[in-house]
C-alpha cells in the first residue's frame, strides 16, 4: 500500500547560546541541503527557530542529528504529516533575534518568562472568570482562528505587541494573563516582557497551539477556526472535537478559511477569500489593485482588456444595487 503522507513538517525552537551564529548558519544550511530538506531556519546567539519539511527518513535523520548536539539534546519537535514539501527552498539565516521583538532591553526567556502551562492546565485556566486570554500573534493569524474569547491585538508584526499592550493595559490589568502563539516561541519572550512590566500572574501555553491540538486529552477544545502557519499549507486544523469557522470572506463576509494574497504584487495583502470572490474581484483587495497593470490574476487567467472591463462593470453594478 502506498502511504500518501510520506513527508513530515517539523516545527521547533530552542533558546540556547550559539557561539558563532553566522558560521553555524552556513554549516547548518549545508547540512540541511545534504539531507534534501526544505524550510526556513533562523539562528542567533540566543538560539534557533526552525520549520522544515522532508521525507520521513530525511526528517528523522535531522532530528536524530540535532538531538546528538548537546545544545539541542532536549529540543522538542512538533511533527505534522504532509503530502509533500511545505517549502520551495532551504534557507538558514543568521539574525540578531530568533523572533523579532526588538526590545530596547532584550528579554532572556531562560531568566525571565511566564509560567508554563501544559494544554490541560491551559484549558482549565481559560475557563476561569478572573482570566484573560491574550493572543500573542498578528491580526491576520487571529482572524483565521483563535481561542474562544481571546483578545485580538490589532498588530501586523510581533514587534508592535509591547506598544499595543501599553496602550491597552486596562484590558488585562488585575487579571491572570494567559498568552499563546503558534509553537510557543513568541510567548517565551512576550510573557517574560509582561513579567518585567510588572504583571504578576502571567502564564504561556507550553508548545503553543500546535501542541494543544495534538494533546490527546484536550484535543484542541475551545479553539475556533484554523491555525495559521508560515509555510505553504497556510492553515492547519486544531480542534478535533468541534470545528467552528470564524474566518470571513474579505469581500462578502461569508464564512471562509481560504487565504490568498492580493494579486497586485506591490500590495500582496493576505485576504480571506472564496474561489467565487477571487474570480469576481480578480483577487484585488481594492479597485486600484484590480486595475494594476501587474495584476497576477489577470495574467494567470489571460484576461483581455475587454474581459477586465466587463468584470469591473459587473462589480459597479453590484455596488449600485446595494445602495
Ligand atoms: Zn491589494
Amino acid at each position: 500500500m502506498i502511504n500518501s503522507k510520506e513527508y513530515q513538517v517539523l516545527l521547533y525552537y530552542k533558546y540556547v547560546q550559539i557561539e558563532d551564529p553566522e558560521e553555524y548558519a552556513m554549516e547548518h544550511l549545508q547540512f540541511c541541503k545534504d539531507l534534501d530538506l526544505r524550510g526556513r531556519i533562523l539562528v542567533a546567539d540566543e538560539g534557533i527557530n526552525g520549520t522544515v519539511s522532508g521525507t520521513i527518513e530525511q526528517t528523522e535523520k535531522y532530528m536524530e542529528a540535532m538531538h546528538n548536539d548537546p545544545r539541542f539534546a532536549d529540543m522538542t519537535f512538533k511533527i505534522d504529516e504532509h503530502e509533500g514539501h511545505a517549502f520551495k527552498k532551504m534557507h538558514v539565516r543568521p539574525r540578531s533575534e530568533i523572533v523579532s521583538l526588538r526590545l530596547e532591553d532584550d528579554i532572556n526567556p531562560k531568566q525571565t518568562t511566564g509560567k508554563y502551562f501544559e494544554p490541560e492546565e491551559f484549558f482549565e485556566a481559560m475557563q476561569d472568570e478572573n482570566t484573560v486570554v491574550l493572543d500573542a500573534r498578528n491580526d491576520y493569524e487571529y482572524d483565521l482562528g483563535h481561542f474562544r474569547g481571546a483578545i485580538r491585538p490589532d498588530i501586523e508584526a510581533f514587534r508592535e505587541l509591547p506598544e499595543w499592550v501599553e496602550n491597552n493595559k486596562h484590558l488585562i490589568e488585575g487579571k491572570r494573563i494567559l498568552t499563546y502563539c503558534t509553537g510557543g516561541i513568541r510567548c517565551e519572550k512576550f510573557s517574560g516582557w509582561l513579567v518585567k512590566e510588572g504583571f504578576e500572574d502571567v502564564a504561556q501555553l507550553h508548545g503553543g497551539i500546535v501542541s494543544y491540538g495534538k494533546d490527546p486529552n484536550v484535543q484542541g477544545e475551545l479553539w475556533d477556526g484554523q491555525c495559521y502557519v508560515f509555510d505553504e499549507r497556510i492553515s492547519v486544523p486544531i480542534n478535533k472535537k468541534d470545528h467552528v469557522v470564524v474566518g470571513v470572506d474579505y469581500f462578502d463576509g461569508q464564512p471562509c478559511e481560504r487565504y490568498v494574497n492580493c494579486a497586485n504584487p506591490e500590495c500582496n495583502k493576505q485576504i480571506l477569500c472564496s474561489e467565487e470572490s477571487e474570480h469576481k474581484y480578480m483577487r484585488g483587495c481594492t479597485h486600484e489593485c484590480r486595475i494594476s497593470p501587474r495584476n497576477m490574476y489577470v495574467k494567470e487567467h489571460d484576461l483581455s482588456e475587454e474581459e477586465v472591463q466587463e468584470r469591473l462593470a459587473a462589480l459597479e453594478e453590484d455596488i449600485k444595487q446595494e445602495v
